[in-house]
């Protein structure tokens, strides 16, 4: 963190880049880091790879904060002219695609802060913690090192929110007593938890509830002797209940809630392939399965994944795959 500290004692041009998809925690550490980056006098640009949904549009204020997909010429140029480069919760940049090709290129000085396991060494400086609870906290850290007066009131919100996000509301095994005292700390900088909760969990559209009603009602499977449960859902079955991003976040939890179930599986048909989200519980590890079978990773307990194919072969590849590991589901 000394060596980061160095780096940003002047005034540098610098563009923050987190995931494909984001979610609470890639858009709270991207939008909490800027603002305390804006705040020390850096000229801070954000580059998501693609939209945020909905529930996050709160976070976002005015900040110079580009969307890679509908604007690849003025995010090239940002990225050509940066002198340092933020990498925010992802561990490679395979993962962001043609906007990871742009950032492999340039010649700033690239930080990877993550809690992703096993990154990939495409980077100059690292802040990396696979047992941290999310990005959130470790851009907290980075924060409170440099400069612990400047963490205000918006800045807490958003690092609170990508921990509430990534910790499954404070319950998944990551939650430490360090996380409890970091939102103690954020919580005496004025952040106001239920309005940031209810801004999150309860702003769903008739459509998303909905759409999850049909996933539970009708398309959910149990297998591997009740250890297993999924829910795949084709682009019709979306299409049918006005999907909108975001809508299937959360699903795959309760098929996950469901008792001696050890892991969960939703798979997504959309335009261009078949997305898999994987949790489990316990000591089966999601992220090696989703690693040796479905191209993807993530963490012990939450991965995701991709098959360029059909549903129907993507649902057979699933079924195989799980089938070899029946016993070590059982516990
Ligand atoms: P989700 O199921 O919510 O999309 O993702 C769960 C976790 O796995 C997140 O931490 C996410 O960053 C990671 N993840 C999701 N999809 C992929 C993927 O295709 N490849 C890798 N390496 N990680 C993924
Ligand atoms: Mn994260």
């Amino acid at each position: 963190m000394e060596d980061i500290k160095n780096l940003l004692a002047d005034k540098k041009r610098i563009v923050i880049t987190t995931h494909i998809n984001p979610d609470g925690d890639a858009l709270g550490s991207s939008i909490g880091l800027h603002s305390f980056l804006d705040k020390m006098g850096h000229e801070v640009c954000t580059i998501i790879p693609n939209d945020y949904p909905n529930y996050l549009s709160w976070m976002v204020g005015d900040e110079d904060l580009i969307n890679f997909s509908d604007n690849k010429k003025k995010s090239s140029k940002k990225i050509e002219e940066s002198e340092v480069i933020f990498c925010l919760d992802f561990n490679n940049l395979d993962r962001i695609k043609e906007l990871g090709d742009l950032i492999e290129v340039s010649r700033a000085s690239k930080i990877l802060i993550d809690h992703h396991l096993e990154p990939t060494k495409f980077y100059n400086y690292s802040i990396h913690n696979a047992s941290a609870s999310a990005t959130a906290e470790l851009v907290y850290d980075l924060m409170y090192f440099m400069d612990k007066k400047s963490i205000d009131k918006k800045i807490s919100e958003c690092i609170y929110a990508g921990i509430l996000t990534d910790t499954g509301s404070f319950k998944f095994p990551s939650t430490s007593s360090k996380v409890h005292r970091i939102i103690s700390d954020l919580i005496n900088r004025g952040i106001n938890i239920s309005k940031i909760n209810r801004e999150i969990y309860d702003n769903n559209s008739i459509d998303k509830i909905k759409l999850i009603g049909f996933a539970l009602s009708q398309k959910l499977e149990i297998i591997s002797n009740g250890n297993v449960a999924f829910i795949s859902l084709s682009r019709k079955e979306l299409k049918d209940h006005n999907f909108k991003k975001g809508d299937t976040e959360g699903l795959v939890n309760f098929a996950l809630s469901i008792s001696k179930v050890n892991m969960a599986i939703l798979m997504i048909e959309t335009k261009e392939r078949i997305k898999f989200s994987f949790r489990s519980v316990g000591q089966f590890s999601v992220n090696n399965f989703a690693k040796t079978h479905f191209n993807g990773g993530g963490h012990k307990n939450a991965a995701g994944g991709s098959l360029d194919c059909k549903l129907s072969v993507a649902l057979d590849k699933l079924l195989k795959s799980i089938s070899k590991y029946s016993h070590k589901l059982n516990y």
